[in-house]
């Protein structure tokens, strides 16, 4: 299976733990073996049912029912404007192996965060000295995943690398998910709440194309990421606030039943297809 290194590594620890309770139990190692088994058994496909537009929209409409309060900021963005910087991305190709790639990321956190977080970073490369693996296939679905182990305050990475600066970016991203959870881990909060389990990482991430937009050999590219990033987001935010103002003047906002709900969503998909 491709991403069997990862599940290796869950499922030895995961013995251990039942091993561990069973001399001497206690809810840290209870908690442990349900961060184990959520990791092992979300993954697995259950059925391949087909996803209609109609599905993703509900979804998403109910994700983001949980954070209304960031709708006017989103708006807001939605409505600013474009950097108007153009730039010929292939120019810029940059070929990084797995190595070069685990060092530029080292380098960051050495050199441009504060020294608690560098310390914390250096938890996870010296404690646990083979916490992060590369596949070696081309990219699919994944690209980059990690998953954090309470009990022996491991974060375990695997990446499909581009081989490209990116992957420097995503690499202190998942190592940030880590720095997150080290610091401050609860269960409850993480499963349910997306918006905050990636907020941390997110933040390293830019923390990173800032740092490298700023010093050594990587500043253009660094810069030219930066702005990728910015016109993604207005665009995403943009898809949101029309989809948010369709669904606020059907009168939908507070008498949701799924039904109404769905004939309000493919109005609105239908709408956007002229
Ligand atoms: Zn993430």
């Amino acid at each position: 299976m491709q991403y069997d290194w990862f599940n290796t590594q869950v499922k030895q620890r995961l013995r251990e733990l039942y091993e561990l309770e069973r001399i001497n139990p206690s809810k840290e190692i209870a908690d442990a073996i349900e961060a184990c088994k959520s990791q092992l058994f979300s993954k697995e496909p259950k059925c391949k049912r087909k996803i209609t537009p109609q599905d993703a929209y509900y979804s998403e409409y109910l994700a983001f029912k949980k954070y209304e309060l960031i709708w006017p900021e989103l708006q807001s963005f939605a409505n600013k404007s474009s950097t108007g910087i153009t730039y010929d991305i292939h120019k810029l190709k940059i070929e990084l192996t797995p190595k070069e790639i685990s060092h530029l990321t080292y380098n960051f956190f050495k050199n441009g965060t504060s020294a608690k977080t560098f310390e914390d970073y250096m938890h996870f490369r010296t404690h646990q000295r083979h916490n992060v693996h590369f596949i070696n296939k081309s990219p699919k679905a994944l690209y980059a995943e990690s998953f954090y182990l309470p009990y022996y305050k491991e974060n375990y990475i695997q990446m499909i690398p581009r081989n490209e600066f990116g992957d420097v970016a995503t690499l202190a991203h998942e190592y940030g998910h880590g720095i997150h959870f080290l610091n401050n881990y609860h269960k409850r909060w993480f499963t349910q709440n997306n918006l905050f389990i990636e907020i941390i990482s997110t933040f390293y991430e830019y923390l990173l194309l800032v740092y490298y937009s700023q010093t050594g050999d990587y500043q253009e590219i660094s810069l030219y990421s930066l702005i990728d990033n910015w016109e993604e987001l207005k665009y995403a935010a943009g898809n949101v606030n029309t989809f948010l103002q369709y669904t606020d003047l059907m009168g939908l906002k507070d008498c949701y039943t799924k039904q109404e709900l769905q004939k309000a969503i493919s109005e609105f998909i239908q709408k956007q297809q002229y």
